[in-house]
């Protein structure tokens, strides 16, 4: 409802990324400004990207108060976020960081996929990539939410309905709504595109969650392990490999190919690296408790949820989306930054194909009941259980990737 205190001027338009923590930062203005702004963009600090989840900036910070970057909103990707009873529309674009000459920003977290996506393709290679979150959602009317029930989808009904309304704005959806297996988890799964879509997707689909709650007076959150009693919170990242004719090159048969084997050989090769911005708060280590579906082994296994890549091998011509299979990054949670994290996958990915690494054998059974001697022998290893190790992986291979 109007008041005549309010004015077309009053409407803001919002321009923003993730940062490194996966927070949602930018500017906004009016939005009578937006053809300009989205033209010439708007002032943005570089420490910006690095202020933690908690808002402090960090003492270790390569700009501190100096430099000057831009931000530039993606016209391609808007998102309209509807009015509500005090609170006017809001049009939210997603932007690139680009330096004052317009070249992308080296932390720029869209740059820094696009440049690891276009490396892939210099090997005649694309990847298709679905995003699943999961998340506790709290102060639903309805309490029971049995998992994967009924009373448990009708609970979450009308959140999903206004969801799916506000996403339909960005041309996006979910493709799944469900109840998970924490009291108040619920999972929600984005389509199935090319790799950057997805990620801009992934973070679409967040923010409209905690748009809508709020609005509804809902608690959210996406915290890797928010209550430790409860099943944690993870993001599981499926992803197909494709060659440049649109053919699918995950699996032939039933098998992974040698392409593919050996892009996931790389990944495990350099799963504590990944890590680092995959799975990048302290909070993110509380989830990692053995036989809790989380996969605390970086190893690869065949419809697998204890290991840390899950192969999925689809009957043929059953799934247009994933042809043939998928495989599943299962170490991320939502404290990540989409586009960074797909970014070091493509990377280490990468790094396998470019080593011709062997495809890693198939771990069968939940590897925390294989005794620890046996599990070292075949080389079946446990992931970090500090940030620090990670830190450390992380800045090994970050000037090869970064
Ligand atoms: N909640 C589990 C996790 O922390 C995953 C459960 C599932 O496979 O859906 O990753
Ligand atoms: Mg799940």
């Amino acid at each position: 409802m109007t008041t005549p205190l309010q004015s077309a001027a009053g409407r803001l338009a919002m321009v923003a990324n993730l940062d490194l923590s996966g927070v949602m930062r930018g500017r906004s203005v009016p939005a009578i400004r937006t053809a300009e702004v989205l033209a010439d963009g708007l002032p943005w600090v570089p420490t910006n990207i690095m202020l933690s989840a908690l808002d402090s900036i960090p003492a270790k910070n390569p700009f501190g108060p100096m430099g000057e970057v831009r931000l530039f909103g993606d016209p391609a990707k808007k998102l309209a976020l509807p009015a509500r009873a005090d609170r006017p529309a809001l049009d939210l674009y997603l932007a690139d960081i680009r330096n004052m000459d317009g070249s992308d920003w080296m932390m720029c977290p869209r740059g820094q996929l696009r440049r690891a996506l276009q490396a892939l393709e210099a090997r005649g290679l694309t990847l298709k990539v679905g995003f699943e979150h999961e998340l506790y959602l709290t102060g639903l009317q309805e309490v029971p939410t049995a998992a994967f029930s009924l009373a448990g989808t009708r609970a979450v009904s009308a959140v999903s309905d206004e969801v799916q309304a506000i996403l339909a704005t960005a041309g996006t959806r979910l493709d799944q709504f469900a109840a998970e297996f924490g009291n108040h988890q619920f999972e929600i799964a984005s389509p199935v595109a090319d790799a950057g879509t997805a990620a801009d997707h992934a973070v679409f689909a967040r923010e409209v969650i905690r748009d809508v709650a709020l609005s509804r007076g809902l608690a959210v959150t996406f915290a890797p392990k928010p209550d430790a009693a409860q099943p944690g919170s993870g993001v599981h990242i499926h992803f197909s490999l494709w060659d440049s004719a649109g053919n699918p090159v995950t699996a032939h048969s039933g098998a992974l190919t040698a392409t593919a084997g050996a892009f996931t050989a790389g990944i495990l090769k350099h799963f504590s690296a990944i890590m680092a911005f995959t799975t990048p708060t302290p909070n993110s280590f509380a989830r990692f408790l053995p036989s809790n579906w989380v996969g605390v082994f970086a190893c690869l296994g065949e419809r697998n949820r204890e290991t840390a890549i899950r192969f999925c091998p689809r009957r043929p011509g059953n799934d247009a989306r994933h042809a043939g299979a998928s495989l599943e990054f299962r170490v991320a949670d939502a404290s990540a930054n989409p586009h960074l994290a797909l970014a070091a996958i493509v990377r280490a990915g990468l790094a396998g194909i470019e080593a011709d690494l062997s495809t890693p054998p198939h771990v069968e059974g939940d590897p925390a009941t294989i005794p620890q001697d046996e599990r070292t022998h075949r080389g079946i290893a446990s992931i970090p259980t500090s940030p620090v190790e990670v830190l450390e992986a992380a800045d090994a291979v970050g000037p090869a990737w970064f």
